[in-house]
């Protein structure tokens, strides 16, 4: 009998025994491509030999060294590589071993931030209801995912939350994009006012939205709307790419096809990309200086920040991403999925829409195109496409939920960026076979 705790009770999951390239093997032998890399994790795919020579290098050298008394060389290397290649004025880097971890620093450091400078009444963040940063209480709050946050509802603190960026269905019949981005920006505006300019902390929002909605790419204009806004009051923009980040998008931030830089942002999954539990928070040089000219400390750490053996794979996937060409190829062979996907199911009549950007890409389902009526909830579609395309060797991320009050199920799709050609028909084959069994 086993003694884990699975996420789901009722439906153990196979053992996982060995990765190679974008495929998973279990203990009976059987194949899956990863066909969402788990969760928009797994950019290089399984089994890299580069990563796990540096991994093994660094654990032979050094384990462990506690933060509270030092630094480290892979620590080091890591924050001035993810600098050199961060939009705008990103200058520090705070290294934690995940999403959700870097997502309740970054909460803690705007409000930190505020405190050091003087403006100790700001206290507000505001969120998009379309969102998930994570499941620590903190992150929690801020994400609008109902069904993530329902039964913890009372240990939350109170988040304000404004309409996501989702044309699909937030766009009006015949609205342009511009005109959206102001209705948006404007809706904003004004919840800022009226929880009083000077009390507001910071906006939150996924620059491409991942796992709430599915690869959600916002209008042209958006974040620079988002951005004014936020400058105009002194409310600081924290960008989630946690999910979007790491060339997932087919930039190494995902923000930088939107124009703008944010105050703080949080990466995570693919700067390990599966071979090490690691995620950062970057902030401004002029976060920090507060920080630093101030009370001089982050009233803010766990045990295993700054994991040298984690630090050390970040090291060596981002050099990969970056020297090794990984996020360009990304992008190629993104465009190439999405012209694949939207050509194998454009016209289906259960697809609303097909979306995304780069190697992060969705499918909205809908019971009518025309209405754009999503499934009944009883169906428990998600669960059945997941079964259906496991079934068949694909791993792919749906999700049913509540968006904006209304219900929308879609299936998410971020394979490794070592994907080939060939290796796109297969996703597109097997998920098809698998939608034609769930539907
Ligand atoms: N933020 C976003 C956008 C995410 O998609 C996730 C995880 O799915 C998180 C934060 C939380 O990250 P983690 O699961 O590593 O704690």
């Amino acid at each position: 009998m086993s003694h884990i705790f699975p996420r789901h009770t009722k439906a153990l999951p196979p053992v996982a025994v060995a990765g190679e390239g974008c495929y998973l093997i279990d203990a009976e032998g059987r194949r899956y491509f990863d066909g969402s890399g788990g969760a928009a994790v797994s950019c290089l795919g399984h089994g890299d030999t580069d990563v796990i020579a540096a991994i093994k290098a660094q654990v032979e050298r050094l384990a462990f060294a506690h933060t509270g008394f030092f630094t480290s060389e892979p620590a080091e290397a890591l924050a001035d590589k993810l600098i050199a290649h961060a939009p705008g004025d990103l200058d520090r880097v705070y290294l934690v071993s995940g999403g959700s971890e870097a997502m309740e620093a970054a909460l803690k450091l705007a409000r930190q931030y505020f405190l050091e400078i003087g403006e100790p009444q700001r206290r507000h963040f505001i969120a998009r209801r379309q969102s998930y940063h994570g499941n620590t209480l903190g992150a929690l709050a801020t994400g609008g995912n109902e069904w993530r946050r329902a039964q913890f509802a009372p240990m939350l603190i109170d988040v304000a939350h404004v309409s996501p960026c989702y044309p699909y269905r937030g766009k009006e019949p015949g609205e342009s994009d511009a005109a959206y981005a102001d209705r948006l920006a404007a809706e904003l505006e004004a919840e800022i006012e009226r929880l009083g300019p000077e009390t507001v902390i910071a906006f939150v929002a996924e620059p491409v939205v991942g796992a709430t909605a599915g690869a959600v790419v916002p209008v042209p204009g958006y974040f620079r709307r988002i951005r004014e806004i936020c400058n105009r009051h002194g409310i600081l923009l924290i960008l989630d790419e946690v999910m979007c980040g790491m060339g997932r998008t087919g930039t190494l931030f995902a923000c930088e096809q939107e124009g703008v830089t944010p105050d703080i942002t949080a990466v995570a999954k693919g700067l390990g990309g599966g071979y090490q539990p690691i995620g950062a928070m970057l902030c401004t040089r002029a976060i920090y200086e507060a920080i630093a000219a101030g009370s001089g400390f982050f009233q803010h750490g766990h045990t295993y920040m700054g994991h040298p053996v984690a630090a050390a794979a970040g090291l060596a996937v981002l050099t990969k991403l970056t020297d090794g060409g990984l996020v360009a190829r990304a992008a190629e062979m993104g465009a190439r999925f999405g012209a694949a996907l939207e050509e194998a199911f454009g016209e289906h009549p259960h697809v609303g829409e097909v979306r995304g950007r780069g190697l992060f890409r969705a499918l909205e389902l809908v019971a009518d195109r025309e209405t754009k009526a999503p499934f009944e909830p009883g169906l428990g579609l998600a669960a059945r496409i997941k079964r259906e395309a496991f079934a068949r060797g694909l791993i792919c991320y749906p999700m049913s939920g509540t968006i904006d009050g209304r219900r929308g199920d879609h299936v998410l799709l971020a394979p490794p960026f070592i994907i080939t050609e060939e290796q796109i028909g297969e996703v597109i084959g097997k998920l098809a076979d698998a939608l034609e069994a769930s539907l």
